[in-house]
C-alpha cells in the first residue's frame, strides 16, 4: 500500500488567519488551506489528520504523521475507519496510521469557548436554543463552491442571525475540496471537515456541538453522525453530536416557537441566493419543513419560502431517502393522533403510498478521477440511479462542477443534467 506524510502546516506569509498544508501523494499533490475570520488557530496536525483520513481510505493510502498528535484521536481512528468500512465496504478501505501520541495537550483547558456549528438550518437552531446558555459562539463553515456574491449573501444571513441571538460567529473557509472531491462525496466528508475546522479552532474552543441530522430512531449512514462525531475529539476539543433525541418534526415544532428561527430558517437544498425568500418551497426539504410548520401552526409566520405549501406537490413527490420517508410518516402519525388537518394527512398518506421500495443504502460514491474510476461509475449508473437518486444527482453535479469550473451556474447545470438522467433511467 502507498503512503504519504503529513507535515506541519504553514501560515500564508504575513497572514496568521490562513493556514496551508500540502499533501504529497506519490503521483499527485493537493494544496489544502483553511481561512478563518479570527485567530488564533492551531498549528498541530490533528485538523489535517481529520481532513486526510477519508480520501486516504478510498484511495488506500497509509498516513504518516511527522509530529506527535492527540492520543485520544489516534486511538479512535480505528473505530472511525470501522464505521465507514461497515457503511461502504466497497469504497472505504482500512489504512495504516503511523504516528506518535503527544504526552500532554499543548493548549491549556480553561478560558476557551463552547461553540456550535451553525448553518441556520432546523438542526442548528434546535441545538443553539437547547444549549443557549452554555454556548458562547457560533462557527460557520463556509461553502467553498459558491460565488463571491452568493457567499456574501449566505454569510450575511448567518451574521444577521448571530447578531440577533447575541453570539459572535467564527467563520471558517475550508479550501480542501480539490483533495476530498475526487474520492469522497461531501455527504460523507462534511462531518470530518467540520471536525477538522473544530480542531483548527482549538486555541479558541474547548467544545464544539455538531447538530445531528438524524434522530436515534431514524439513523442512516452520514458524514456527521451520533456514533461518529465524538470520535474526532481530542484532549483539547470535545466534539459533541447533539439533538439526536428529537425527530425532525419535534425539532421543527420546537424551533418554531422562536421568531428568529421562523424568519431565518434555511432548509432548502438549493440554497437560493435571495435575501428574503431563500427556500424554494418545491424541493423535498422545503415541502417537509412547510408541512411540519403547518402542523405546528406556524407556517403563516414563516416568510422564507418562495412558494406556499402545495399539497399536491407534497403528495406526488418521489422521496428516495429513508430520512425523508421517516419525516413524512412521523407527521402523518402526529396528525392522526391529534385528529387535525385531514387535508394534510391525506397528502402525507398519498405521498407514502406512492413510494417505491428503498434499496440498501450503499451509494454511488466518489472514486479516483482517472478513467478507470469513471468507467466503474458508469457501469453502476443504471442500477444506482434507481437506488438512491438524490445522492447521485448531487454526486454527479459535484463532479461536473469539479471538472468544468467552480461556479454555481455550472453546479446548477450539472444538477439539472443529472436530474434529467435520473428520469431517463427511471
Ligand atoms: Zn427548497
Amino acid at each position: 500500500m502507498s503512503s504519504f506524510s503529513i507535515s506541519k502546516p504553514a501560515f500564508q506569509p504575513g497572514d496568521n488567519l490562513s493556514l496551508v498544508n500540502t499533501f504529497r501523494w506519490p503521483d499527485k499533490t493537493f494544496r489544502n488551506e483553511y481561512r478563518v475570520s479570527q485567530g488564533p488557530i492551531a498549528t498541530g496536525l490533528e485538523p489535517w489528520l481529520a481532513l486526510a483520513l477519508l480520501p486516504a481510505m478510498v484511495a488506500g493510502m497509509d498516513i504518516k504523521l511527522e509530529q506527535p498528535v492527540s492520543p485520544r484521536l489516534l486511538e479512535n481512528l480505528g473505530k472511525i475507519q470501522d464505521i465507514f468500512y461497515s457503511w461502504e465496504n466497497k469504497t472505504f478501505h482500512r489504512v495504516g496510521i503511523e504516528a506518535a501520541p503527544y504526552s500532554q495537550p499543548v493548549i491549556p483547558a480553561d478560558g476557551r469557548a463552547v461553540a456550535t456549528f451553525f448553518s441556520s438550518g432546523v438542526d442548528s437552531f434546535y441545538t443553539l436554543f437547547r444549549h443557549y446558555a452554555e454556548i458562547d459562539s457560533l462557527v460557520y463553515m463556509k461553502n467553498p463552491f459558491i460565488s463571491v456574491t452568493d457567499d456574501a449573501i449566505v454569510t450575511g444571513r448567518i451574521r444577521k442571525v448571530a447578531h440577533l441571538v447575541e453570539k459572535p460567529v467564527l467563520e471558517v473557509l475550508p479550501l480542501v475540496r480539490a483533495y476530498t472531491e475526487p474520492y469522497v462525496t461531501w455527504y460523507y466528508m462534511h462531518g470530518a471537515a467540520m471536525a477538522s475546522c473544530a480542531l483548527l479552532l482549538a486555541p479558541q474552543l474547548s467544545k464544539a456541538y455538531f447538530a445531528s441530522t438524524h434522530s436515534y430512531s431514524g439513523m442512516a449512514p452520514a458524514g456527521s453522525h451520533p456514533i461518529l462525531d465524538g470520535l474526532w475529539s481530542t484532549e483539547e476539543v470535545e466534539i459533541v453530536n447533539d439533538g439526536a433525541e428529537a425527530t425532525r418534526f419535534q425539532k421543527i415544532e420546537y424551533v418554531s416557537q422562536f421568531d428568529v428561527a421562523l424568519q431565518n430558517m434555511q432548509v432548502c437544498v438549493w440554497d437560493l441566493p435571495d435575501t428574503e425568500k431563500f427556500n424554494c418551497g418545491k424541493c423535498h426539504k422545503c415541502l417537509i419543513t412547510q408541512a411540519a410548520l403547518r402542523i405546528a401552526g406556524k407556517l403563516d409566520q414563516c416568510p422564507v419560502f418562495a412558494e406556499p405549501l402545495d399539497l399536491e406537490k407534497l403528495a406526488q413527490g418521489d422521496y428516495d431517502t429513508y430520512y425523508h420517508r421517516t419525516n413524512l410518516l412521523e407527521m402523518l402519525e402526529v396528525l392522526e393522533e391529534r385528529g387535525s388537518d385531514p387535508a394534510l394527512a391525506n397528502a402525507l398518506a398519498a405521498a407514502l403510498a406512492n413510494q417505491r421500495p428503498l434499496a440498501h443504502f450503499q451509494t454511488f460514491l466518489g472514486v479516483d478521477p482517472e478513467v478507470a474510476g469513471l468507467r466503474h461509475q458508469m457501469a453502476g449508473l443504471r442500477q444506482e440511479l434507481n437506488v438512491y437518486r438524490t445522492a447521485l444527482r448531487y454526486q454527479l453535479a459535484d463532479r461536473v462542477n469539479n471538472y468544468l469550473g467552480r461556479n454555481k451556474a455550472v453546479h446548477r447545470a450539472g444538477e439539472i443534467l443529472a436530474h434529467g438522467m435520473a428520469r431517463i433511467f427511471k
